[in-house]
């Protein structure tokens, strides 16, 4: 490990990538200019927060607090995470730039910041997952869908999610049926967490800005004892044929899983179209797959 890994110094140093950093509202100035400016990578989707009154609202609605497991996605430049780590103590953090990861490790000591360097994506949840996490981040906006998708399997030790998406993304997430938006993704996430977008962030928050808007959503998994008892996998395939072609009616896009006699049998009329139906919807379809296969 070089000598610049291996150094621990406290958060009161040069802010990450230079320049200004808020600190919980107070400005620090680079004292220690060290290295060259890091540039915003267009394929990690690089959108950094400058803005210290959204950070302030984003951290304000997570209310992290001592002792809890705290796992930030993409620190970055620590927009959130020196206001993480003031509020918690310590939190861990998983970063895919080796340039931004070394000047985390710079910034933050090793009790307040455990850094991961690593793809989101293609990370062990399970391993992280011992203690019930509180997992937060403002998203590389190129891999949320998979990486809301990676998280599913994990929900059950998690205690909430607060992401900042693409305003769409967040709009298709808390879709109700008959709208424009509901599909697979409001059908899969509804199913296992309760929804709440909290507030829209203009373009003008970020360096650079994005082309759009974003917003912050809240996930709260269900319960266990909440959901239905029925196999995750059998209603992941419901979900996708159902909506794979959207323009068809349900007889049509779920011919291969079920006929048009166990569409109806789940009480669902084998001619509606996908995003007329309700999460409850897709629950009986899976339920009567499993009939299909019985008889
Ligand atoms: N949290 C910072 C902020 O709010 O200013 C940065 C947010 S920026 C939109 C996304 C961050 O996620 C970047 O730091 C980027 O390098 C990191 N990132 C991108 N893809 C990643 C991946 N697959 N795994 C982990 N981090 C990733």
């Amino acid at each position: 490990m070089s000598e610049e890994r291996r150094a621990a110094p406290s958060s009161s140093r040069a802010p990450v990538g230079g320049g200004r950093v808020a600190t919980g509202g107070v400005h620090i100035s680079a004292a220690e200019p060290q290295r060259a400016p890091h540039r915003a990578r267009k394929r990690f989707g690089q959108n950094f927060l400058h803005d210290h009154s959204v950070v302030a609202r984003i951290v304000d609605a997570i209310d992290p607090r001592p002792g809890q497991a705290i796992v930030e996605i993409g620190p970055g430049r620590a927009a959130l995470t020196g206001i993480l780590i003031q509020r918690a103590g310590q939190i861990r953090a998983i970063e895919i730039d080796r340039d931004l990861a070394a000047a985390l490790r710079e910034r933050f000591s090793a009790g307040e910041l455990t850094l991961i360097e690593a793809d989101a994506l293609k990370l062990n949840w399970c391993d992280i997952a011992s203690a019930p996490l509180r997992i937060v981040g403002n998203l590389p906006y190129n891999i949320s869908t998979p990486l809301l998708f990676a998280l599913l399997p994990i929900a059950e030790r998690v205690i909430d999610q607060h992401f900042m998406l693409q305003k769409e993304v967040v709009d298709r997430m808390v879709a109700a049926p008959g709208s424009k938006t509901y599909g697979r993704l409001s059908v899969m996430l509804q199913f296992r967490y309760r929804l709440i977008k909290l507030f829209d962030v203009p373009r003008g928050a970020f360096t650079p800005a994005p082309q759009v808007t974003s917003s912050l959503v809240r996930m709260q998994p269900r319960a266990v004892s909440e959901l239905p008892e029925i196999d995750a996998n059998s209603f992941a395939r419901v979900v996708a044929s159902a909506f794979g072609q959207r323009r068809k009616t349900l007889r049509n896009a779920l011919s291969p899983l079920l006929g048009a006699d166990h569409i109806a049998a789940a009480g669902v009329d084998p001619k509606a179209r996908a995003e007329t139906l309700s999460v409850q919807n897709f629950v009986d379809l899976t339920r009567q797959l499993g009939a299909a296969k019985t008889i």
